[in-house]
């Protein structure tokens, strides 16, 4: 199948040609029709997948082919799409002014952690389409910057994500405000029942989409784990970078210290390299996400929240320098590397504390990955496994409930996670802790 045999317009035809794609991706192949026709959609799809072209491609084509009727109407947006994180924001924004460069649709991103004056300007302008997360967007209803009586079409991206932070009461103050007269559209990695209690809710006999999860599609994700000493991750990294002359490696920690940490370090060895998480601004992270596609940094060293979305092209290299607390993550972070046909590679470095992390993740991809050991790193058998520790003044795995915490001087108010099976259910501190509103400082 072609793009050209979906029925879009020329003006987008021309757009994604000019991003060198030819071929729909399975979830654009099974998507862009349902949304044209008009139909609600409930997608179990991951980042990686070319999800946001699914949703965007036909969105611009609809608005694009829709009279608006009243003039008054001009004014207020048509589209909106909510999206868990300020990085998913920009990138989903710059997907919609891609695709949609040779339209006359307006676009704008509405995410915290930036001043409200941009935004107030953009809204004042009028826009077709809001690609926002949730708080922010809550904010500027409540300023009223904002009319939200004109939309046509939601998307909920990364649904799971959303209901993860804690977002699910500003998710429904939203809803409560659009027209009841709409077409939704539901991205979810996963579908818990509280998914799919949302999607009840939303959803009017909606078309259900599934392309193969991750887990099972990362062929062409060559993976390994090296074991080794717990003391000794740094330099194996650092050898391994060298020896391999890794040129584009995103590293995952599992907290803003050790990601902090791991990139000084990193820097000291002489290996280009800065860290994104959570404590940077909005401005820093953006600089090092630039930074890194351009290959002015080797190694971007991320916490799971602050690299959701990121979005670069045949990234080689996706290396978990801890693993994480829940399996799914893993899986979430080697999606960042093989996207789209080309092959990448996952390195895991394990030590003794994480046996029970790595059994964990095998048992959700249903198989073995390859172990190896590097000579002279050799894990010495006699080291006894540790708890897992927690960041200093943080209590969870993720940083941005930990750095709200922290912030407030509060004490931690959960248990480390259990690194078990099905972990993302069992952390239910983690959705309830701390206001919904404060979840968006992740
Ligand atoms: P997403 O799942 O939306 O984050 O997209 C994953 C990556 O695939 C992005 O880097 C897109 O630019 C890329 N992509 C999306 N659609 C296609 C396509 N049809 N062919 C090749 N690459 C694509």
């Amino acid at each position: 199948m072609h793009f050209t045999d979906l029925g879009l317009r020329a003006e987008i035809l021309r757009s994604i040609s000019e991003q060198g794609y030819d071929t729909p991706t399975p979830i654009q192949a099974q998507a862009i029709p349902v949304v044209l026709a008009g139909r609600d959609l409930m997608a179990a799809a991951q980042t990686g997948t070319g999800k946001t072209a699914g949703f965007t491609l036909p969105i611009l084509q609809l608005l694009s082919s829709r009279e608006t009727g009243l003039s008054l109407k001009r004014f207020k947006p048509r589209c909106l799409v909510l999206v868990p994180t300020r990085e998913l924001a920009v990138q989903v924004h710059d997907s919609v002014r891609t695709y949609g460069k040779h339209l006359r649709l307006k676009a704008t991103a509405i995410y915290g952690g930036v001043g409200m004056g941009g935004q107030l300007s953009a809204l004042k302008g009028g826009v077709d389409i809001i690609v926002a997360t949730p708080g922010r967007l809550l904010d500027h209803i409540e300023q009223r910057s904002v009319d939200l009586s004109g939309i046509e079409i939601l998307v909920l991206d990364e649904a799971d994500r959303m209901l993860d932070m804690g977002f699910i009461r500003d998710i429904r103050r939203i809803i409560a405000l659009l027209p009841k007269q709409k077409q939704s559209l539901l991205f979810s990695a996963t579908f818990s029942d509280e998914i799919r209690g949302l999607a009840t809710g939303l959803l009017n006999d909606p078309v259900s989409v599934e392309v193969a999860r991750r887990n099972a599609t990362a062929d062409n994700v060559a993976q390994s784990v090296y074991h080794v000493d717990r003391d000794r991750k740094r330099d194996l990294l650092i050898q391994l970078i060298d020896e391999h002359k890794w040129h584009q490696v995103l590293v995952f920690t599992r907290t803003k210290h050790g990601a902090d940490a791991l990139s000084d370090r990193l820097g000291k060895a002489g290996i280009k390299s800065a860290a994104l998480h959570g404590n940077k601004s909005q401005n820093q992270r953006q600089r090092a996400l630039d930074d890194f596609k351009r290959l002015k940094l080797n190694v971007l060293v991320a916490t799971d929240i602050a690299a959701r979305g990121i979005d670069i092209d045949e990234l080689p290299h996706v290396v978990n320098y801890e693993l994480p607390n829940v399996p799914e993550d893993y899986v979430h972070r080697i999606g960042r590397t093989g996207r789209a046909g080309s092959s990448g590679q996952a390195v895991s470095l394990v030590c003794v504390d994480e046996h029970r992390l790595l059994r964990d993740i095998e048992r959700l991809l249903k198989k073995d990955i390859e172990k190896k050991v590097v000579a002279g790193f050799e894990p010495d058998p006699r080291i006894k496994p540790e708890p897992i520790q927690k960041p200093r003044g943080a209590g969870g795995g993720r940083d941005g409930k930990a750095s709200h915490g922290a912030r407030q001087g509060q004490p931690s108010r959960h248990a480390p996670a259990k690194p078990s099976f099905g972990a993302r259910q069992g952390q239910g501190g983690r959705r309830n802790a701390g206001s919904s509103r404060g979840a968006r400082d992740y």
